[in-house]
């Protein structure tokens, strides 16, 4: 066994003692009937070698998560236009705020807060039917884990939908602007299904792995974006990847991630690997709390942080 895998063992067992687990989500239905005791990890080298452990291969809810994917696949369509709907600050307000919106006249702070990433969303819309953006989107899913299985966990995506009232009040407030193009509802049944994609750790780790290496997966050779979109993905994830957390978490971890409520959080060590967490106790700010704690811990002992030992 490397020392990464040792690793890997270890923070699972230590995760497992704890019981501190944080609060399963409930506000969308569905996902509260989550077993709150899961726990998975994966970690993909720059090899390709991968350590996980626990329940690695059990599909989750990847829910704000794939917001790092439709960010790239927005980005890739539309270019730098994209920055004109939405900003790259960090926002200091919960995911779904909506006080922000009316100060900044319906353009959101960032692609990673609700808002955000709805505006994204009817980006990638336009032009198309609901169901070819959908398609598009997870054909990009389950081409960056190389696996045709991904799908779309249905009763989530009608769970979030039947609730979703402070979602379709920000995508009004924003058409109110004029900074969606599309009908609310088809923009909004996009955004829930694809917040609704369910994978394991195992699968988000290799769809991360272009984030880590420069643009590429360093295994199959394939280019995803230019190494300059990849960095400023990575920046973007790491000054808003964890709403109003994101400062704890560059503080704790010192790595670019993506937490998503159904308690996965993807991060990237550059140059190093592609982490998947998942563990669905969430904190006050809605990020997997002990995914948070497995992932320091794997910094501190991998040396992996950005900023240094
Ligand atoms: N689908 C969720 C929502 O819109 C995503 C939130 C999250 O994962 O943080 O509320």
């Amino acid at each position: 066994m490397s020392s990464l895998d040792t690793i890997v063992k270890e923070i699972a067992d230590e995760i497992r003692q704890r019981t501190d687990r944080g609060e399963v989500a409930t506000y969308i239905p569905e996902l509260a009937r989550v077993d709150p005791d899961a726990f998975g990890l994966a970690v993909i080298d720059a090899e390709g070698n991968v350590a996980a452990a626990g329940d690695s291969d059990t599909p989750f809810s990847i829910q704000s998560i794939s917001k790092v994917f439709t960010l790239t696949l927005a980005l890739g369509k539309v270019g730098d236009r994209l920055w004109r709907r939405v900003g790259r600050e960090p926002s200091g307000s919960p995911f779904n705020s909506i006080v922000q919106l009316e100060y900044e006249r319906g353009i959101p702070r960032n692609p990673f807060i609700n808002a955000g990433a709805i505006a994204v969303t009817d980006l990638i819309l336009s032009g198309h039917q609901p169901r070819e953006a959908l398609g598009e989107i997870l054909h990009f899913m389950r081409f960056l884990a190389d696996d045709q299985t991904i799908a779309i966990d249905e009763a989530v995506a009608a769970s979030e939908q039947r609730t979703g009232f402070r979602n379709a009040a920000l995508a009004n407030y924003m058409k109110s602007f004029g900074v969606l193009e599309n009908p609310v509802e088809f923009t909004l049944g996009v955004y829930y299904h694809h917040c609704a994609i369910a994978m394991t750790c195992r699968q988000l780790a290799t769809a991360g792995r272009f984030l880590a290496h420069l643009g590429r997966n360093p295994t199959t050779g394939m280019s995803v974006v230019h190494p300059e979109r990849a960095r400023r993905i990575n920046a973007v994830m790491l000054t808003c990847g964890h709403y109003d957390g994101s400062g704890e978490f560059a503080y704790r971890v010192g790595l670019p991630g993506k937490s998503g409520v159904g308690g996965g959080i993807l991060a990237i060590a550059p140059g190093k690997a592609s982490i998947a967490v998942w563990s669905p106790g969430l904190d006050s700010n809605g990020n997997s709390h002990l995914g948070r704690i497995a992932l320091e811990s794997l910094t501190k002992r991998m040396g992996w942080s950005i900023f240094g030992v």
